[in-house]
């Protein structure tokens, strides 16, 4: 049982390297909101709140995220004791929605945990790879050479995998010029962030030609009947990231056969019990799973790598090294070693703010809780 008896909110601007295109938004400089919580027992945990500031198909924005962990998610965390794998977060907090703010203090609570057990969180959840093998994301851009440019800067770096943003009109021409750029042992995978409809059902049938590994979350989150009619055409592999918000999405969108691969955000699902419960069902079913980032930084990124050492994680993570995002991270940098990343093995999530992000004068921290 953990008991809560101070909150803080400390928000850090972030210069990003290259802001991140979609067919949702743009992901550009950010404001990086890091959680962090004092048990009762004086032991810290550190959370991060990942929600954007203006990218549509996540459907929760940063401010007002912020405000609903202040407002709504800090008074009943804070009510008495608890056990970290009651927050499920579609019947604990008695709220609904607000995931990522959910996951944000969750997630601070699991660091808590795995410190007292003087574990690694990897080791608490079952982790069972010091690695992993992270691929890395390639937004939209002004010309298909930029696209193209950057997967082979990529690859150069020794990322293994490619995941290119696609959207209608944006999709056949690119996938052939990265194929041809990255040669035939790179794995491209596409996502389209929900920007095609059924009718583009035979138009998608033709990017297997590329030899793609999946196309995630073609249509928009609530069409899994479009995505279960693409899956059934055997022609490519369906990964679904906004549609599976929790483990009654999933069941239902695996019942339909409507993906064949699932991305899991622990921000997304609301938790990282969530993430892994969701994990537990794939493995269960035999269907292939990762899990996606958000542009964490070192914190919210070493809670994911964690997760990603699960043994039914079977793809490669969206989780790069801290130089894909950040000109500068708020932990120790996590760092591409032989295409590799290491999961962190120190207690907890292994990693903590560095003492001079803290103090920075561009910081903010705010005691929104203290008992
Ligand atoms: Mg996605």
């Amino acid at each position: 049982m953990v008991r809560i008896d101070r909150v803080r909110l400390v928000q850090v601007p972030m210069e990003v390297v290259s802001p991140l295109r979609t067919a949702g938004g743009d992901h550009g400089s950010r404001l990086a909101t890091l959680v962090e919580l004092t048990a009762a027992d004086g032991i810290v945990g550190w959370g991060e709140n990942v929600a954007p500031a203006s990218v549509a198909y996540v459907g929760e924005m940063h401010t007002e995220s912020v405000a609903a962990m202040r407002e709504l998610l800090v008074p009943v965390l804070t009510t008495g004791d608890f056990d970290v794998a009651e927050m499920d977060p579609s019947s604990w907090w008695g709220i609904d929605g607000w995931r990522i703010a959910k996951h944000a203090l969750e997630s601070a609570v699991w660091d808590i945990e795995a410190r007292r057990r003087g574990m690694s969180l990897s080791r608490l959840l079952g982790g069972t790879r010091d690695h992993v093998s992270p691929g890395v994301v390639v937004g939209m851009a002004d010309s298909i050479d930029d696209v193209v440019s950057e997967c082979a800067r990529r690859v150069g770096e020794g990322y293994s995998r490619v995941k290119v943003k696609i959207a209608p009109g944006w999709d056949v021409d690119v996938v052939r010029a990265v194929r041809a750029a990255v040669g035939a042992d790179v794995i491209i995978q596409l996502d389209a962030n929900g920007s095609y409809t059924g009718s583009d059902i035979n138009h998608l049938c033709h990017l297997a030609e590329f030899d793609v590994q999946f196309i995630e979350q073609p249509f928009t989150a609530g069409d899994l009947g479009a995505h279960a009619a693409l899956a059934a055409m055997g022609a490519v592999h369906v990964c679904l990231d906004e549609s599976v918000m929790d483990r009654a999405q999933l069941a239902e969108a695996i019942r339909l056969a409507a993906c064949t691969v699932v991305n899991i955000k622990p921000s997304r699902v609301g938790g990282i019990g969530e993430a892994v419960a969701m994990h537990d069902m794939l493995r269960g079913h035999g269907i292939d799973a990762w899990v996606g980032g958000m542009l964490e930084t070192g914190i919210g990124r070493a809670s994911c790598l964690a997760l990603a050492s699960l043994p039914g994680f079977t793809f490669t993570p969206d989780l790069s090294a801290s130089n894909r995002y950040f000109l500068r991270d708020l932990t120790a940098e996590f760092e591409l070693v032989d295409g590799r990343i290491a999961v962190p093995d120190g207690p907890g999530i292994g990693v903590v703010p560095r003492a001079e992000v803290l103090s920075d004068a561009g910081t903010r921290a705010e005691t929104v809780f203290e008992r």
